[in-house]
């Protein structure tokens, strides 16, 4: 763990978060400023920075987390926006290694330049459904729209 870094407070759950899943390797939570209603993180417990250091025995159960994740996501649209950003060019905020899984609601949307926080309620009804796993045979049709 490095001191300082919020994502491992959060692995460690000495920091609160809108946890939705957790296995040996790996946590998912809600961003805090999220792009799009449902943006979520993926993480490695492990402290490292970039993906270039994830240990490759752990390769599985990062895309492993990171693909169930994005089935539960499919639960409010088939449309999103998996990603890393490496670097504070790239626009890395957080220089723990994390996957960003971005829903996407309307064509031609950009994301917002300026991330609300997350509304406290909405999160508590993300939670119920993106923690859960039922995603797992989402409708194929038909997305629900972000809220507010
Ligand atoms: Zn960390």
């Amino acid at each position: 763990m490095a001191e300082d870094c919020i994502f491992c407070s959060i692995a460690s759950r000495a920091a609160p978060a809108h946890i939705l899943w957790e296995d040996e390797h790996t946590m998912a939570f809600l961003d805090i400023f999220p792009l799009s209603r449902g943006h979520t993180l993926v993480i490695p417990k492990r402290h490292i920075d970039r993906l270039t250091e994830l240990p490759p025995a752990q390769y599985g159960a990062m895309l492993g987390a990171v693909s169930e994740m994005c089935r539960r996501i499919e639960q409010l649209t088939v449309n999103y926006n998996v990603g890393i950003n490496q670097g504070a060019i790239a626009g890395q905020i957080v220089f723990h290694l994390h996957f960003h899984i971005i829903p996407r609601y309307r064509e031609g949307e950009a994301f917002p330049r300026r991330r609300l926080p997350l509304d406290p309620a909405d999160a508590a009804e993300l939670s119920r459904m993106l923690s859960n796993g039922g995603g797992r045979a989402p409708p194929r049709e038909g997305t629900a729209p972000p809220k507010g």
